[in-house]
């Protein structure tokens, strides 16, 4: 069984399409959440993940500011005119989408969370102390997250203990978990490991394995749209070097 474990497409509709493009026929695709935020097209990103088969999804903190869920004042300058911009162009449909969305969900095994398990929406997961205390705040033994832009592994290498390690991933590598871990697949629409190439993960619920991939899309084309959409330029350079 194949999973597509995909977050942060950040309304990138060239990323989404690269990523959907080499992961090929899945089983499921498992959405971490931030389908929208920082890119031009928010509608066609909602439209293409909803049509995905058996889709599981989570809603993310620039979801939830675009509902008006999240206070303008959270967020930075540049940021809050993306939140300004992406209200002003959902469609009524998206918008549905989007408010049905919870913010955490259990499948088997695997818990899904935008943030971390803790605080669904908001928590960034990006140290071991963060990431110990969130091994508390899930009942399965995985957990999946998004939010950091980060394709990293949080795991306990031994069910004895209460040791947190972390590893970050590459292209190409599988990891097949034994104990718990949380992991997080990077993000389609906006990588800030100073990699621009979307990433993605494959998930293989038989034997826990994970198969993390990174895709090149056309980011000048992105690019272009931004600066035509209005939206702040910051948010088209970046694509560029993956911050
Ligand atoms: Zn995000």
């Amino acid at each position: 069984m194949r999973i597509l474990i995909f977050s942060d497409i950040h309304a990138n509709l060239a990323a989404l399409e690269a990523v959907l493009s080499a992961a090929g026929d899945v089983d499921a695709a498992w959405c971490l959440g931030d389908l929208v935020g920082y890119g031009p097209n928010p509608n066609e990103c909602i439209e293409r993940v909803r049509a995905l088969p058996n889709l599981l999804c989570v809603l993310g903190n620039h979801d939830a500011a675009a509902l008006g869920y999240i206070e303008l004042s959270a967020f930075n300058y540049e940021a809050q005119l993306s939140v300004l911009w992406t209200q002003n162009h959902l469609t009524r449909s998206s918008e549905l989408f989007l408010r049905n969305l919870p913010d955490k969900l259990q499948n088997g095994d695997v818990t899904l969370a935008h943030g971390s398990p803790r605080n669904p929406v908001w928590e960034y997961l990006l140290d071991l102390q963060t990431a110990d205390i969130n091994f508390d705040y899930f009942e399965t033994r995985l957990c999946f997250v998004g939010h950091t832009h980060l394709p990293i592994v949080f795991y306990r290498p031994s069910p004895m203990t209460n040791e947190v390690n972390w590893k970050t991933v590459y292209d190409g590598e599988v990891i097949r978990i034994s104990g718990r871990a949380i992991l997080n697949p990077g993000s389609v629409g906006q990588p800030r490991d100073h990699n621009p190439m979307a990433a993605y993960m494959i998930f293989h619920p038989e034997d826990s394995s994970c198969e993390f991939f990174r895709v090149s899309y056309n980011v000048t084309d992105v690019q272009e749209r931004i600066y035509e959409a209005g939206l702040p330029l910051r948010h088209a350079v970046r694509l560029s070097e993956g911050w």
